[in-house]
């Protein structure tokens, strides 16, 4: 991978990206592929992986993608297409096929390479800063960025591209618990444990949670499997090849519009279905992507928390589906005894290894007791950016260039990513891209949503150009 990184050199002008992931990576290449632009300052946080983020790093090659080649993408321009770059290097592989997730993180470190090596042969400057930007604050009508290495951007404008936040422990867990070995906050690493568990909880039943079985349950193959969530629901499998698209989605779509809320919303597409059997409720779930932030936009705060609490967990299984492959794994693990999964409430996680987990069971609201070797946490993306221990989120709220959304799923913004202040006004030169955003989009998290918004914001940047300087200099 190209890119230099920043010692006491000084760039003109001014776009400074905050976040090393697959959406730090979208909005750097739509700006290097865009001429107008020069000097702009990826940084990136610490990472070799650059660009990958956890979905396209840190991945096995049984975890695939939850998205069929032809539909992710980076840069809505780009010179390959990932459906072709999978076909390449994988021999055989169709378009509609869910590739490895590693290689999606290849393509993305190829398709950046590519792009620099053209900005480098047109002498623009574009500066990739391995290091974790700690404060940004307002300066004149710039910003001022900390980064840890004690270095200081000054910039004119800034789009942060942070993804996850670090997992904070659920409440039912002690201090203990949290202080053991026992317990993993981050999925990813628990491949890197030693030692074999006899029994191992999933706290979450999502996507996540089924990264998280497959390579405990390959590593391990011995391992007792619980996996448990409030509705003990499994994401549901996408058929092997595309449905069909339901003929008249576009109608659907004008009439889920106009419903007075998710109640309705959600007893319409049941009408619907219950109507006409023939009807792959898939097709009607993938054809309302095009409308699903307008329908999120058009939600009141109280419409929106009601989702949250009554209809997300049925949203989520059916929306972020896995591959027919992998659904095929998780049922022989179930049938072969290995793996239950429980709709039970966590209510207590105690004990320094092993961990007893107590819980109540959705159906007659028992409660048992449970001991395990290890206990997973997988609840998934968190964006409550208020009790995150984000430093540069902390800093930006205290001062009141951004607010929490008040249901705790990112930052308020606008629907073009640009953040709005204390003073209910957008920040000048302020914006985000991907999960800091779910607040006003709810879903932006996806590549195919990602590289859409990276080049919009690009056209954005490129519109309304400050001619400003921007310089990088040692503390
Ligand atoms: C396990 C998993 C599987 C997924 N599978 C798919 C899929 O198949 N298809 C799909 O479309 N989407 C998938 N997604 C959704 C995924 O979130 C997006 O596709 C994409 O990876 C999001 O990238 P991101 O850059 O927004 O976030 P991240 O990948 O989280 O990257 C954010 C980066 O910002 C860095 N950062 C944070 N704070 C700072 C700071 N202060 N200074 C510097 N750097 C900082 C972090 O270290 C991190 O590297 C998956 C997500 C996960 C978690």
């Amino acid at each position: 991978m190209n890119g230099e990184r920043t010692g006491k050199s000084t760039c003109t002008t001014g776009i400074a990206i905050v976040g090393g992931g697959a959406a730090g990576a979208a909005i750097f290449g739509a700006l290097l592929a865009q001429e107008a632009f020069d000097h702009v300052l990826w940084i990136t946080g610490r990472q070799d992986d650059l660009g990958r983020g956890v979905a396209y790093g840190a991945a096995r090659d049984h975890h695939l993608l939850n998205v069929r080649a032809k539909d992710m993408g980076l840069y809505i321009d780009a010179d390959e297409d990932f459906a072709r770059y999978g076909a390449r290097h994988r021999p055989g592989s169709q378009p509609t096929d869910f590739l490895p997730r590693r290689m999606f993180g290849d393509y993305i470190q190829s398709q950046l390479s590519k792009r620099l090596r053209n900005a480098e042969q047109q002498g623009r400057c574009f500066t990739i800063a391995y290091s974790i930007a700690t404060r940004l604050s307002a300066k004149g009508s710039g910003y001022e960025i900390m980064l840890d290495d004690g270095q200081i951007v000054m910039a004119d404008r800034v789009v942060l591209a942070l993804g996850s936040l670090p997992p904070r422990p659920l409440r039912a867990v002690s201090e203990d618990a949290i202080a053991s070995a026992a317990y993993v906050l981050d999925p990813w690493s628990l491949t890197r444990r030693p030692l074999q568990p006899r029994r191992l909880i999933v706290i979450g039943t999502g996507l996540t949670a089924i990264d998280t079985i497959l390579s405990a349950s390959m590593r391990w193959p011995d391992v007792e499997l619980i996996a448990l969530s409030r509705h003990g629901l499994l994401p549901s499998a996408h058929p092997p090849l595309p449905v069909e698209p339901y003929p008249h989605q576009a109608d659907l779509n004008a009439k889920l519009m106009a419903c007075a809320g998710p109640a309705s919303i959600l007893a319409e597409i049941r009408r619907l279905l219950r109507e006409n059997p023939a009807i792959d409720w898939r097709s009607i779930i993938d054809g309302m992507r095009p409308i699903n932030a307008r329908l999120w936009q058009a939600l009141s705060l109280r419409q929106r928390r009601q989702f949250l609490r009554h209809i997300r967990w049925l949203w989520d299984s059916s929306r972020h589906r896995f591959p027919p492959g992998i659904g095929a794994i998780i049922q022989q693990l179930r049938d072969e005894g290995r793996l239950h999964v429980y709709a039970a409430r966590v209510l207590k996680v105690d004990g320094t290894g092993p961990l007893n987990v107590s819980i109540r069971h959705r159906a007659n609201q028992a409660v048992t007791t449970l001991q395990s070797d290890v206990v997973v946490q997988a609840t998934g993306l968190d964006t409550a950016v208020s009790f995150a221990g984000h430093r540069l989120l902390g800093g930006l709220i205290q001062d009141g260039l951004a607010v929490a959304d008040p249901l705790q799923l990112g930052l308020l913004a606008r629907a073009d990513g640009h953040l709005i202040n204390t003073a209910g006004g957008i920040q000048p030169g302020l914006y985000a891209i991907g999960s800091l955003l779910q607040g006003n989009l709810w879903e932006c998290v996806a590549m195919p949503e990602i590289h859409k918004a990276a080049h919009a914001l690009a056209m954005q940047l490129n519109t309304h150009r400050p001619m400003r300087s921007m310089a990088i200099a040692s503390n």
